[in-house]
């Protein structure tokens, strides 16, 4: 079997969290449109669509190569591309596959008139309401509304933007946002997307008819502090590996690179088969949690490339074998995050050597039968 690094992922979570997503965007009568960007934030994008294809309304990803991987999945499904077109000749793959794209500029707009498609389309077109990001101005959004709508080929325009803060749940910014947002929008026909994650739980007035959760999905709660939907929902991914040594060293000495960590006591430093090359941060800081056989124990040193190491000191039983879960269903992400200085986006996409296992509900049969 080899090195014990592994990353499981459990699929009953995957769409245990979808529904929890769908419930939410109901109570505004709206859709889940499935974040799956970045191979699934890590947790395998055809594996997590296919796996949601008999529930989910849509999927979105960050561009045309992950949207076609759907397309030759057989994903049928409208998918999203979230930062639009890069250049003029996707479109001609953006037409063939039936691909719903986001304009958020001009050079997009030129692009299509260039090169109208030969079926209808359904654009998403986006203001920047305040993330100061992509998206067009608010007081410029009617008038390319209007360009795009006078196109014959354009069969639906959503009105969409996206949220600057809205992991902070009493946002002010968020507030401002959704304003203009109405502001510049009233009146306008059209199907309304604001909401990722963490507007689709906090911000019910924010819930359109569309909504795009990513982190959710995963089981992770987007928000920087405490918040009640983390027992609502259930962690996609535990990473995992086991300690391979055990060593007992005395007081004074230090551990790992740069001789960072000092024991001040006589200590049991055990070692863990993970590092930053399968996407542990280095930079987490002394006292990030493990968890060794349900014990939370302390990161002491710096993580190494494949190995990490932990104070066993006070949980003498833990023995040369057992397993340490580095995030999944009793250690949030968010708080490995946290020890490092960053964000559970950015641990979960960062994922990288560690074989990945899937359990649970898997591919209905039918989707294996593909045309591309
Ligand atoms: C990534 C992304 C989302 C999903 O964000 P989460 O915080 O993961 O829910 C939604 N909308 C857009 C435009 C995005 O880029």
């Amino acid at each position: 079997m080899g090195r014990p690094a592994t990353a499981r992922i459990n699929i009953d979570a995957l769409r245990h969290n979808y529904r929890i997503a769908q419930q939410l965007s109901a109570k505004g009568a709206g859709q889940v449109m499935a974040v799956v960007k970045a191979d699934a934030y890590g947790h395998g994008a055809t594996v997590c669509a296919t796996a949601l294809a008999d529930i989910a309304s849509g999927f979105a990803v960050a561009c045309i190569e992950e949207a076609l991987e759907l397309r030759a999945a057989g994903i049928k499904q409208p998918i999203l591309l979230l930062e639009g077109f890069f250049e003029p000749s996707e479109l001609a793959m953006i037409d063939q596959y039936r691909l719903d794209t986001v304009i958020h500029h001009q050079y997009q707009i030129d692009a299509l008139v260039a090169h109208p498609c030969k079926h209808p389309i359904r654009l998403w077109l986006k203001m920047d309401s305040g993330m100061g990001r992509v998206g067009f101005a608010p007081d410029e959004y009617r008038k390319v509304w209007k360009q795009l709508n006078d196109l014959s080929f354009v069969k639906d325009i959503v009105l969409m933007s996206h949220f600057a803060c809205a992991d902070e749940p009493d946002s002010e910014h968020s507030q401002q946002q959704l304003t203009t947002f109405n502001t510049y929008t009233h009146g306008l026909p059209g199907e309304r997307s604001f909401c990722n994650s963490a507007g689709l739980v906090a911000l019910k007035a924010a819930r359109g008819e569309w909504n795009r959760p990513g982190l959710l999905l995963y089981g992770v709660s987007p928000f920087l502090q405490a918040h009640g939907i983390r027992q609502k929902i259930q962690p996609v991914m535990e990473l995992s590996s086991a300690i391979i040594s055990i060593k007992a060293i005395p007081a004074g000495s230090s551990v790992g690179y740069g001789s960072q960590w000092i024991a001040h006591r006589p200590a049991r430093i055990g070692v863990v088969a993970i590092g930053y090359a399968d996407g542990y941060p280095r930079h987490a800081a002394n006292g990030t949690p493990v968890l060794v056989n349900g014990y939370r124990v302390p990161l002491v040193g710096r993580v190494s490339m494949d190995m990490l190491t932990v104070d066993l000191t006070d949980v003498p039983e833990v023995q040369i074998g057992d397993r340490a879960i580095l995030w999944g269903d009793d250690l949030p992400v968010n708080e490995v995050a946290q020890g490092a200085g960053t964000i559970p986006y950015q641990l979960l996409s960062n994922l990288n050597r560690v074989p990945v296992e899937y359990h649970g509900i898997l591919i209905p049969d039918h989707l294996h039968e593909v045309e591309i």
